[in-house]
């Protein structure tokens, strides 16, 4: 290790990151994922030398934080003894379920795979910003539409054959579909398109080049985009994530999320100790922040998922924990102000009518808003002032009221409260707390900062 991170770049195991929790990490293994046994020796590392919590990022990377200098040099060691390659160069994603799902139109690994080999060739791998990502989706029930990528490629049957459905910069809500390719076309097309942003420096993504570049660049690969229809029919039918899944080969997967997207490393050790016992044979980060166990039988996934709801992970799709992210604060990180999990816990406990759908909730331990650097509908935020209350903002935003921790509970209840008696008929929980912040902000607290 040779060099510590600016925050925003992407902290590699060699090149980890300064947060205000110590130096932090995040790997993502070659293959995909680890076998059990390598599961419980890296969170066992974790323990020793970080602050003793795991965390599963929305893109499905590892991440572990608390680490210093010397201590992140021994973690590497000791994840280079458990035989975990880890993933370098420009990030090429495939979905979690690669290969092994049977609804997927395509095994999207082959034409991943052509993508590092030709952009290594194309001498892109040092030209490019460390957040330049591919993903390269075969079309199955796991989704991978929320996710932002520079170049997006999604298997969709078309008139019988499979082909990519090709967009740039962007997650589905913010995309630009440029049409269909053929799998040679697709390497070609990922490769111009991120040579030109190359071309753009090392802070460019593929959403600022504009669409005459883009047409003269690839224009002659792509096919028209006429399958709309059908593409957007095949995001729709897509399965959420947890549960138990049935694979191609007959055996079962579970798939479990992190709460808040991080647990003690103790929990998650626990649940790779027991999953060897049942049988896995592979355990994947996952998108979204979770885990998928592999190579169970259907008994023995009802068996893990049983344990993993005794020791605290979210096993159900409804379950409003997944709208709430908290970084690890006090006592965990030095730099933190509140208990930012105990603060989570009780507000998706106590608040589940808020969790439609359309609230993110972000408890952040101070400022620096590590666990979620974008936007939330409400963030809470540790402050010398107490507990800070963001609307449609971030860590950073400034608050428009304070309230002491030890009052927050009351404060909730206040917003709950205000929320169902103010929400209109079909309109969302979020739209209803952007409407009324204001008043939101009053009932929370009559403090103002300075
Ligand atoms: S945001 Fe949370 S994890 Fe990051 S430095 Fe602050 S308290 Fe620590």
């Amino acid at each position: 290790m040779n060099a510590i991170l600016r925050r925003g770049a992407c902290p590699a195991l060699s090149l980890p990151m300064q947060t205000g929790d110590g130096l932090l990490v995040r790997l993502s293994p070659l293959s995909g994922g680890v076998t059990p046994a390598a599961l419980v020796g890296l969170c066992g590392s974790a323990r020793r030398h970080g602050n003793g919590i795991m965390e599963v990022t929305q893109r499905g990377s590892i991440q572990i934080r608390g680490l210093t200098p010397a201590s992140a040099r021994q973690l590497a060691g000791e994840v280079n003894a458990l035989g975990i390659a880890v993933r370098s160069g420009v990030p090429v994603e495939t979905g979690p379920l690669a290969g092994i799902d049977p609804d997927e139109v395509a095994d999207p690994r082959p034409l991943a795979e052509a993508i590092r080999a030709a952009l290594e060739s194309a001498g892109l791998l040092g030209r490019l910003g460390p957040k330049v990502t591919v993903i390269v989706d075969g079309g199955g029930r796991v989704a991978m539409d929320a996710l932002l990528a520079d170049v997006k490629l999604t298997a969709v049957q078309a008139n019988g054959e499979p082909l990519w459905r090709m967009s740039v910069g962007g997650d589905a809500s913010a995309t630009r579909a440029l049409g269909f390719v053929g799998q040679t076309e697709a390497i070609v097309a990922a490769v111009r398109v991120l040579e030109a942003v190359a071309e753009l420096g090392l802070h460019a993504r593929a959403r600022d080049l504009d669409h005459s570049s883009l047409n003269r660049i690839i224009g002659t690969l792509v096919r028209e985009d006429q399958e709309g229809p059908a593409s957007i029919r095949s995001i729709l039918a897509r399965q959420p994530l947890l549960g138990i899944h049935t694979l191609a080969n007959g055996s079962s997967a579970l798939s479990v999320a992190l709460p808040f997207g991080s647990m003690p490393a103790d929990a998650i050790a626990e649940l790779a100790r027991q999953a060897v016992e049942l049988g896995a044979i592979e355990i994947r980060p996952a998108p979204r922040r979770a885990m998928l166990v592999l190579g169970l039988s259907p008994d023995a996934g009802s068996l893990l998922q049983g344990s993993a709801v005794k020791l605290g992970f979210v096993t159900d799709a409804g379950d409003p924990r997944l709208h709430v992210v908290a970084c690890p604060g006090r006592p965990a990180c030095g730099s933190g102000l509140v208990e930012t999990r105990t603060l989570a816990e009780g507000f998706a406990r106590q608040y589940a009518s808020l969790f439609d759908g359309s609230v993110t909730v972000h408890v952040s331990g101070c400022a620096k808003g590590c666990a979620h650097p974008g936007t939330a509908t409400l963030t809470l935020v540790g402050d010398n002032n107490g507990v800070g209350l963001v609307a449609n903002g971030t860590a950073r935003s400034r608050p428009v009221g304070y309230i002491a921790a030890e009052d927050i509970s009351g404060a909730f209840e206040r917003i709950a409260a205000l929320v169902e008696k103010e929400r209109r008929s079909n309109e969302t929980a979020a739209a209803c707390l952007t409407r009324i912040s204001m008043l939101a902000a009053q009932t929370f607290t009559t403090q103002e900062q300075d």
